[in-house]
This record gives C-alpha cells, sequence and structure tokens, in this order.
C-alpha cells in the first residue's frame, strides 16, 4: 500500500482527533525506525515517551514473547508473577509502598485523586474533597483527569466538569497557600509540566508544597506519567527534589511500549483503597507486567548516569544551535525555545522530511529519545534538527529582508 493511501484510508476512518504527521512508522531498532518505503529515522521521540528502552529492545521481545507463550491475561481476582514482580520492583525502587496497575496515565491519575478524597473522608469528612492542581498542569484526557488539568484550552466543550478542583500558580507559594481551604484533601503536580512547555519547578516550591502538605496533613500526590521511569535520569523526578510524596503516578515509559499506568502509595495511602474501592479489568496485565519488568531490570545506576550525561550532551550541543534561545528539562526529557517566527509545528514537519522525529509542547520543541539512544543516533538526529533550524532561520531572515523592501 502507497502512503498517499494509507493517509486516505486514514482520513475516512479514523476519528480525526490526531493531527498526524506526514509518516508512517513500519519497523524499529533502538532509536532508529523505518517507514513502509524503508526510509530511515531517528526517533527523538520514543512514541511521547512511551518506548523508554528503544524499539524492539531484545530483552523487552524476550520477555513479552515469552509470556504471550505462557498466559497473555487472567483477571485481577487472581495472583500473577509478572504483575507481582513489577509491584515488587517498583516499590523497592521508589520506597513506596504498595501499587495500584491501570493502564494509561490519565486512569493511573483517576487512580490517585480517588485516594485523595477516600483518604480525607476516611478521616475528616466527605467535606474535605478539593484537590489543588497547578496551572498550566496536564493530568489527563477523561473527564476528571481534564477537570485537574490547569488549562483552559482543554476545558472548552466538555463541561460540567465534577466539582472538588482549584488551581494554583506554579513556583507561586503565596497563591497555592490562598488556595487551601477546610475543603482542601491534596496537591498534585508535575515536578516539570510536560505538555505545558517542559517546564521544570523551581526546588524552592516543590519543597514549599511538601512542607503545606505536612502541616495540613494534604496528601502530596506526583504525576510522574511523564518523567518517571528514568527519563530525567533518576528514577523518579521528584527525586530530584529531595520529596517523599504520598502517591506517584507513572505511565508513559514503564511498560516499554505496551499500555500501563501504576498508582504508587505511600505509608500514608497504603491502606486508603479497599476490596471493592477501586479495580481494572485489564491494568496489571501479565504481558504487560513482564515488558514492564524488561523495563524495570534495564535500569541500574549507571543507565540513569547516561541518561543524565546523555541529556546534558544534547542540551549543550542544541544551545548552540540557529533559532534556539535556551533548552529547558533534565535528563533525556528536554524542551527547546525558539526565536519568535520559528513555528515548533512546522519545524517537527521539517524534521521528519529530514529523517528526524521530534516532539512539540507547545511554542517549544520538545525531545523524548529513548532511554537507551546511542551517541551515533543521537548525533545523527542532532545533525538533521540543526539543518531544519538553520533553514528556518535562514528563510526567517529572507522573509523579513524582503518585507524591508516594501
Ligand atoms: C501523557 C500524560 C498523561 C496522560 O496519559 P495517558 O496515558 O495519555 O492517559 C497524564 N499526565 C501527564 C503528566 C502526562 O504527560
Amino acid at each position: 500500500m502507497f502512503f498517499s493511501e494509507i493517509q486516505k484510508l486514514d482520513q475516512q476512518y479514523i476519528a480525526h482527533t490526531y493531527k498526524r504527521m506526514n509518516l508512517d512508522v513500519a519497523a524499529g531498532s533502538g532509536a532508529t525506525c523505518t517507514d513502509d518505503a524503508g526510509r530511515e529515522y531517528i526517533d527523538f521521540s520514543a512514541g511521547i515517551g512511551v518506548n523508554s528502552i528503544g524499539f524492539t529492545n531484545p530483552a523487552w521481545v524476550e520477555a513479552v514473547k515469552g509470556q504471550i507463550d505462557q498466559l497473555a491475561h487472567i483477571s485481577n481476582l487472581y495472583h500473577t508473577k509478572p504483575q507481582i514482580a513489577l509491584a515488587k520492583a517498583l516499590c523497592e525502587r521508589t520506597g513506596m509502598k504498595r501499587v495500584f496497575f491501570a493502564n494509561s496515565g490519565a486512569e493511573a491519575n483517576e487512580g490517585a485523586l480517588k485516594t485523595a478524597r477516600k483518604y480525607s473522608s476516611d478521616k475528616y469528612s466527605h467535606e474535605r474533597y478539593e484537590i489543588i492542581t497547578l496551572v498550566n498542569s496536564f493530568h489527563g484526557r477523561t473527564i476528571a483527569t481534564l477537570a485537574a488539568t490547569g488549562q483552559d484550552s482543554f476545558h472548552a466543550n466538555f463541561g460540567p466538569f465534577p466539582p472538588g478542583f482549584a488551581y494554583a500558580k506554579a513556583n507561586d507559594l503565596v497563591d497555592l497557600e490562598s488556595k487551601v481551604t477546610e475543603k482542601t484533601c491534596a496537591i498534585f503536580i508535575e515536578c516539570i509540566q510536560g505538555e505545558g512547555g517542559v517546564i521544570p519547578l523551581e526546588p524552592g516550591f516543590v519543597k514549599g508544597v511538601e512542607k503545606l502538605c505536612t502541616e495540613k496533613d494534604l496528601l502530596l500526590m506526583v504525576d510522574e506519567v511523564q518523567t518517571g521511569v528514568g527519563r530525567t535520569g533518576r528514577f523518579l523526578c521528584c527525586e530530584h527534589y529531595g520529596i517523599k510524596p504520598d502517591v506517584v503516578t507513572l505511565a508513559k515509559g514503564l511498560g516499554g511500549g505496551l499500555p500501563i499506568g501504576a498508582v504508587l502509595f505511600g505509608e500514608k495511602t497504603q491502606d486508603t483503597l479497599g476490596p471493592g474501592d477501586h479495580g481494572s479489568t485489564f491494568g496489571g496485565n501479565p504481558i504487560v507486567c513482564a515488558g514492564g519488568n524488561a523495563v524495570m531490570e534495564s535500569i541500574d545506576g549507571k543507565f540513569l548516569d547516561d541518561v543524565a550525561d546523555k541529556g546534558a550532551y544534547i542540551a549543550e550541543k542544541v544551545k548552540a544551535m540557529p533559532g534556539v534561545t535556551g533548552v529547558t528539562g533534565k535528563g533525556l526529557m528536554l524542551g527547546i525555545a525558539l526565536e519568535d517566527g520559528l513555528a515548533s509545528g512546522q519545524l517537527a514537519a521539517d524534521c521528519i522530511a529530514g529523517g528526524l522525529i521530534i516532539l512539540t509542547a507547545k511554542e517549544k520543541l520538545r525531545l523524548l529519545p529513548p532511554l537507551t539512544i546511542s551517541k551515533a543516533e543521537i548525533d545523527k538526529g542532532l545533525a538533521v534538527l540543526e539543518k531544519v533550524l538553520a533553514a528556518a532561520v535562514k528563510q526567517k531572515q529572507l522573509a523579513q529582508a524582503d518585507s524591508g523592501k516594501d
């Protein structure tokens, strides 16, 4: 099938909820993939941070295939080894106490929101239900996680939303404290706002959030759906900030390419949800967990140091490129701020034409490459990016010179 036919069928049969790029991906290995015509691309996206150990990672493929041969699914009414092993690995890695498995980031966050309300209604009253999130946050696309998302643009057309959310300005403790009332039960943050534009929170603010939570017995909940599982050079991004959350949510990179979400409960919240309070038909599926176990086994101390080093290397190179005004983020979660007049969406499309898959986050370019990306792949991808940026800057200058003549 030619690409033009695929596009036509896509237009006809797929709901138009995505602005698709001009690319169909057919196969991949490491951080390199090919389209149906056999053309190669370097992948700086990992499918939005999902393929954390690369395309067709041999250990991952072996684990998943082995599990398929044994048992594809059994409900959560029964025990399976891959699920227990993944929960144990996550708790040992993070110091959290128990895990609930879901299938996506939004679902993991739904679990966190329910936990906050249950904790507070058990201990205080049903009137203590409000959850504070941050302006410019992103927590998912279900009705409740949209309500939690602190961006008005996501709220148009889908109301009414469930009540019980308040929004505080990031990095503004005074504003945050002013939003805390006798109704508040939790504060829910991303340590680096991902979809919001790869914006790290300030360490002093995050410490202040933790202190406020401790003083008022509010749950400190951290959405690590994008930042977690080694993405920032630590297993959890909140480790950079030295905080101990009561609830952490994970998803994207955890399954290495299979759909998974996880809610990690700390000491305070480990017994909050009991039998019947929450559940999922597919959550913690053995195949998905086998993939997750392969991811967890890959991530040792050296692996995380490499993520930090590769991120620092990329950031330094990118900072020196034309049209770039700054680089934000940590490890292999990077945002590239651009000169006025350079459009991130157009640049991402140009990169694809040049053989590089790259993401955007609002007005920035965004990099979430596989954590296992090689130095050679990084250099190849950066070369495409530099060429695309140089061409765009030159075109912008020509256009400006032209308009100057009139
Ligand atoms: C992607 C993302 C989500 C939503 O995850 P889905 O798997 O798409 O439901 C939630 N929170 C953050 C921080 C994310 O980056």
